[in-house]
C-alpha cells in the first residue's frame, strides 16, 4: 500500500497526522532499526516511541537511513514522569531529539499525569513553550483523565491536540472518547490489541472469520470506524505489512454492536491515577 493511502486525522492546530503508525514499547534499540525500517518499507510514515522506552536512537537511525523525506514522517516522543516539571521537561526534550537525530519532533507527549508528583501543569508550560517555538508540531498528553485533561484546559493555554491512552475492545473507554471528542482532542489508542489478548475474543474471532481477516485486523479496523488513531507493535514484518492492511474492509452496525459487547475494563497497563 502506498503511504497516501493512510488516512490522516486534523489535529486542534491544523497539523495532520496519520491515523495509523507504529509502536516501538519492549522493543530493545538494538531491533528497533531493523522493525521501524520494516515498517517504513510497508508504508507505515508515524512511529510512536517514548525516552523510557531506550530506543530513540534506533528510531533515529532507521529514519535517517530510509531515504523517507522527513516531511513525510510524523514521530512522535514522551517525556518520562522523572523528568516532569518545566526545566526538566525542556531538557529531557533535548536529550530525545539529541537520540533521534531530528531538529523538532510532530507529538511530544507527558507520558503520564503521575498526580502524586503534582508537577504535569508545570511539564504542559513546557510543551506551550516547544511548540511556540515550533520544536513540536503538536503538543499533547498520554493517559489523562477528564480531571487532568480539565485541569489543563483550565489554565487557558493550548489544548492537548492528543490524549493517547489504552483503549482496544477489551477497554472501550466510552466516556473519555466522548469527553475527547468535546474538547477537540484526538483519542490514540495504545495497546490496540491489548498486547494480544483480544484476538481470541469470540466477536472479533467469528468476525475475522466471516471477512477472511485476522482477528488483529478487525480489532484495528474496528478503532478505524471508532475514530481512533491506532499505534499496532509488532516485530514480526508479516504481521507489520498485515496490520497496514485493514482500509479494504468494514466492520457492519452489528459486528461494531458485538465488539462493543467484548467491554470489560481489562488493563495491560497501570491505573493513571495511581502511577508514578
Ligand atoms: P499492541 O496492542 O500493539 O500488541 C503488540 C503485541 O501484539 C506484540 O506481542 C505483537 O507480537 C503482537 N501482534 C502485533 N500484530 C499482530 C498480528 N497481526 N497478529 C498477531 N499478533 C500481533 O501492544 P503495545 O503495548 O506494544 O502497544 C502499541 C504501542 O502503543 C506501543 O508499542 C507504544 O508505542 C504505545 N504504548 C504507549 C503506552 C503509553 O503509556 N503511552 C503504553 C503502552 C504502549 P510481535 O511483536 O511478536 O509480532
Amino acid at each position: 500500500m502506498s503511504t497516501t493511502e493512510i488516512p490522516t486525522v486534523t489535529l486542534n492546530n491544523g497539523v495532520t497526522m496519520p491515523r495509523l503508525g507504529f509502536g516501538v514499547f519492549q522493543v530493545p534499540d538494538e531491533e528497533t532499526t531493523a522493525a521501524v525500517a520494516a515498517a517504513l518499507a510497508a508504508g507505515y510514515r508515524s512511529i510512536d516511541t517514548a525516552a523510557v522506552y531506550g530506543n530513540e536512537r534506533g528510531v533515529g537511525r532507521a529514519l535517517a537511513e530510509s531515504g523517507v523525506a522527513r516531511e513525510d514522517l510524523f514521530v512522535t516522543t514522551k517525556v518520562w514522569n522523572a523528568d516532569q516539571g518545566y526545566d526538566a521537561t525542556l531538557r529531557a526534550f533535548d536529550a530525545s531529539l539529541d537520540k533521534l537525530g531530528l531538529d523538532r519532533v510532530d507529538l511530544y507527549l507527558i507520558h503520564w499525569p503521575a498526580p502524586a508528583l503534582d508537577r504535569y501543569a508545570d511539564s504542559w508550560r513546557a510543551l506551550e513553550r516547544l511548540a511556540a517555538e515550533g520544536r513540536v508540531r503538536a503538543a499533547g498528553v498520554s493517559n489523562f483523565r477528564p480531571a487532568h485533561l480539565t485541569r489543563l484546559i483550565e489554565r487557558g493555554g493550548l489544548v492537548p491536540a492528543v490524549n493517547q491512552v489504552e483503549l482496544h475492545p477489551g477497554l472501550q473507554q466510552a466516556e473519555l472518547r466522548a469527553f475527547h471528542a468535546a474538547h477537540g482532542i484526538a483519542t490514540e489508542a495504545w495497546s490496540p490489541l491489548a498486547q494480544g489478548a483480544v484476538l481470541a475474543d469470540p466477536a472479533v474471532v467469528a468476525i475475522a472469520e466471516r471477512t477472511g481477516k485476522s482477528p488483529a485486523q478487525v480489532v484495528l479496523r474496528w478503532h478505524l470506524q471508532l475514530g481512533n488513531v491506532v499505534i499496532p507493535k509488532s516485530v514480526t514484518p508479516a504481521r507489520i505489512r498485515q496490520n497496514l492492511d485493514v482500509f479494504d474492509f468494514a466492520l457492519t452496525a452489528d459486528d461494531l454492536a458485538a465488539i462493543a459487547a467484548s467491554d470489560r475494563g481489562l488493563r495491560t497497563g497501570p491505573d493513571p491515577d495511581l502511577f508514578d
